[in-house]
């Protein structure tokens, strides 16, 4: 068996084109939509990953604000920024480009956002929200795998999913996500003794433990999804994901390639949620 490969890049291309004209209509309407970025010190990465979500609004129609603030910014300046930027009418989605410095307590500032601004989901409302299914936005890499899952009419129910990675952020959100549309859910993590055999019973196997080539054929069960979301650069500059891609390719029945797997699914579904909070506004004004 040779895998169906699931171009990420595809999927978000047409998932923004529905986006950009959903933004059309909105602004047709009055205003776009507006993400408001923070960005608190200098560091190289994560002025990256700021650059390509305001050009991927820019691309789309929605109107970015780059917040950009020094180092030794206090947390109160922090916390009054996002204050200002929770009452501000032109605003609907707020993202706080983490890591955070040392100094200010990550959850304080996070928890500040108003949830109905917390576009990445990571406000302690929208994160219990995956479990009782109330919360306002889904956190975006997790959505971006079920986005992906979707589009390939891949079914969860009653499936046998194993996440391999527990973070807050990808692995534990993922899970629940999945749980939540009625999949046998097993989640492993670095103390798991025995990965392959939780690995080989999964139909869908999503991987993020940042371990490059950590999952190898024989830990897959013929057949099964494997979605790779580890994203690994080698000494060489290469960027590898945290599956045996040539390899696990050959059992699969669909494989994600890195790049150009989940990684364009995250900043499309920052877009979707930023523009799904304008829609929201707009229909409890009336419009
Ligand atoms: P993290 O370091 O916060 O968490 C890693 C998780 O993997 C932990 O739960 C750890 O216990 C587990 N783990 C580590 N080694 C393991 C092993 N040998 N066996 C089993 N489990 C193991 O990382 P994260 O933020 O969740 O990110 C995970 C990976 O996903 C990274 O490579 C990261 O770059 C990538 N990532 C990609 C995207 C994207 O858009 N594609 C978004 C976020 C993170």
């Amino acid at each position: 068996m040779t895998a169906q490969i699931i171009d990420g890049r595809l999927v978000a291309r047409k998932l923004r084109a529905e986006y950009a004209e959903r933004v059309k209509a909105l602004t047709a309407h009055g205003r776009a939509p507006g993400l408001a970025v923070i960005l608190v010190g200098d560091s190289a990465a994560s002025q990256v990953y700021v650059r390509n979500k305001v050009k991927a609004c820019a691309d789309i129609g929605i109107e970015s604000r780059f917040i950009g603030l020094g180092a030794e910014t206090t947390q109160a300046t922090l916390l009054q920024t996002v204050d200002d930027l929770n009452a501000d009418r032109a605003v609907d989605g707020i993202l706080i480009q983490l890591p955070l410095p040392a100094h200010i307590d990550i959850r304080a500032v996070l928890e500040r956002i108003s949830v109905e601004k917390d576009v990445d989901g990571f406000h302690l409302y929208n994160v219990g929200g995956l479990v009782t299914g109330s919360t306002v936005f889904s956190p975006c890499t997790p959505y971006g795998v079920q986005k992906l899952l979707e589009h390939e009419n891949i079914e969860v129910a009653g499936k046998n999913v194993v996440v391999v990675g527990a973070s807050n952020i990808v692995g534990k959100p993922t899970a629940l996500m999945l749980m939540s549309q009625d999949a046998t859910v097993c989640i492993c993590h670095k103390k798991t003794r025995d990965l392959a055999q939780f690995t080989l019973l999964a139909d869908i196997l999503v991987v993020a433990a940042g371990v490059p080539g950590l999952i190898v054929p024989q830990m897959v069960k013929t057949g099964a999804v494997v979605i790779d979301v580890g994203i690994n650069r080698l000494p060489d500059g290469r960027i590898i994901g945290d599956v045996d891609f040539e390899g696990v390719r050959q059992k699969a029945s669909y494989i994600t390639p890195v790049p150009g797997g989940v990684g364009p699914m995250t900043v499309t579904m920052l877009l979707h949620n930023t523009l799904v909070s304008a829609e929201r506004t707009l229909a409890a004004a009336g419009g």
